[in-house]
């Protein structure tokens, strides 16, 4: 844990009693604060008396000596409105911020120029996060993880000089910090996404910018310039002086890091060369993974990795659960859990890896539907329909591609393992790539791929992948 000292003596309130709250408040007391804390479920009110937090309706309490109001990232900070608490505690001129901007506090206190590396982005922020740990880690640097992809940042050790924390961070959670300063930004790509939260694409942009505008002129700010806003932020950094490394998956450039026919590569004055190849990485198939993987081998370049370490990270790769992760092979037929896709986008960037797919599909559905995928329908040998978006699937699907509704995950693999072994292709996949949400049938998309992991594991003669 990091005792937070930064308030000790002080009183903070704490909303939102998950998990990264309940670690803040603890972090909070080991540091000598005064903390108060509260939350809209009565559990969680329960679980944090249990930890010895002393807790109280925030509605009723005196703010006139709350310093700050901590919120946990998933409370609404401005859209669609502001949650009660942050009334009150503006209205008290206490300041509202959350739990990355007191490990930035603390950091600054104990090891301001440690490798503190922060990720964002519209997609593939765990897949980057976790990549750049694990380049770190078997380069042999001591290197920690955490945020927005599980475990709060104040539960993992205090800062020092040579310890990397590799932070994920959700807009809220960057919202909630002001002072975010890594030594290493790395802003992937911004899309449009979560704008219930934001409100407009151009105030989500600005906040996804100022985990990059906030590195430090020794650090690097690594960013994505395939997409109109990340390329601007990239030019506004760099006048401003700040240390830029463009990336690109779709161009060519004389400077920076580009991906280009398997390779990624890095360009300086005019000349480039190979950085890493990404040939025959399973983990890390598809141009969105490419995106990933040269923003994670930038990164560790920046923090003085050098290319065999790099590549030899990238190789060992096991990659994430859920997102593209290979099951196992049932003879010529791959077996790969994206239940993580779920909305069209994403299951556009596993659509696009193979070419013979026997695609399970379906749950609770998004607006659009996969009417945006119709680019991919020729790549589909069969599709099989789960959910409640199955019959609507199915005639987007009809007469562009072989489809049934099979209701449940249970007969669409029977289905698709079935076919797909019998179909005499060379790499037949079948791919649960469901592009909807899973709480029709699951309560998360986690359980739905363990579930899809546990089918395709049962089946007679699997092999590894
Ligand atoms: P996040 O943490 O931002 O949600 P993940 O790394 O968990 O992202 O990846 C989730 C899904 O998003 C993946 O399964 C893939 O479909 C898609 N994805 C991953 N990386 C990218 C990228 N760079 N660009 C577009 N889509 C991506």
């Amino acid at each position: 844990m990091i005792p937070v000292t930064s308030f000790a003596g002080k009183r903070v309130a704490v909303f939102g009693l998950g998990g990264s709250g309940l670690a803040s408040a603890q972090a909070l007391l080991a540091g000598g604060a005064d903390v108060i804390a509260f939350d809209d479920n009565a559990d969680s009110v329960a679980k944090a008396v249990q930890a010895g937090i002393a807790t109280a309706d925030l509605r009723t309490v005196d703010w006139s000596n709350v310093a700050a109001l901590l919120l946990a990232p998933g409370v609404p900070l401005t859209h669609p409105e502001p949650h009660w608490s942050v009334g009150l505690a503006k209205a008290a001129g206490a300041e509202v911020i959350g739990d990355v901007e007191l490990f930035c506090r603390e950091r600054r206190r104990l090891a301001p120029n440690s490798p503190f590396v922060a990720i964002t982005g519209t997609n593939g922020k765990s897949t980057t996060t976790a990549l750049i740990h694990h380049l770190l880690k078997s380069a042999g640097r001591p290197a920690e993880l955490g945020g927005n992809i599980g475990t709060a940042v104040l539960t993992l050790s205090p800062p020092r000089p040579d310890l990397a924390h590799v932070i994920e961070c959700s807009s809220y959670q960057i919202d909630l910090a002001p002072t975010l300063d890594p030594r290493i930004g790395v802003l992937i790509n911004v899309s449009e996404d979560h704008l219930d939260r934001h409100g407009t694409l151009a105030h989500y942009a600005a906040v996804k910018e100022r985990l990059v505008a906030g590195v430090p002129r020794n650090g690097a700010a690594v960013i994505g310039i395939d997409d109109e806003w990340c390329r601007a932020a990239a030019g506004r950094i760099e006048r401003k002086g700040g240390n830029v490394i463009r990336i690109s998956v779709r161009q060519k450039m004389t400077e920076g890091v580009f991906y280009d026919d398997g390779e990624i590569m890095r360009a300086a004055g005019d000349d480039s060369w190979p950085l890493a190849s990404l040939d025959a990485i399973g983990s890390l198939r598809g141009l969105h993974n490419a995106q990933n993987a040269a923003c994670a081998a930038a990164a560790a370049m920046a923090l003085g990795l050098d290319e065999a370490a790099i590549q030899a990270g990238l190789r060992s790769f096991p990659g994430l659960a859920h997102r593209m992760e290979q099951v196992g092979r049932k003879g010529a037929v791959l077996f790969v859990n994206d239940s993580k896709a779920t909305n069209a986008d994403s299951a556009a960037q596993a659509l696009g890896c193979f070419s013979d797919i026997f695609w399970i599909a379906g749950g609770k559905p998004k607006t659009g539907g996969i009417a945006p995928l119709a680019g991919f329908f020729p790549r589909i040998r069969k599709a099989y329909l789960i959910g409640e978006a199955a019959a609507d699937f199915a005639r987007t699907l009809e007469g562009k591609a072989d489809a049934e509704i099979v209701g449940t995950l249970e007969k669409a693999v029977e289905a698709a393992a079935r076919d797909a072994e019998a179909s005499g292709l060379k790499e037949p996949v079948v791919l649960l790539s469901p592009a909807c949400a899973s709480f029709d049938q699951y309560r998360n998309f986690e359980i739905r791929g363990d579930r899809f992991r546990e089918l395709v594991k049962a089946l007679p003669g699997l092999t590894p992948p």
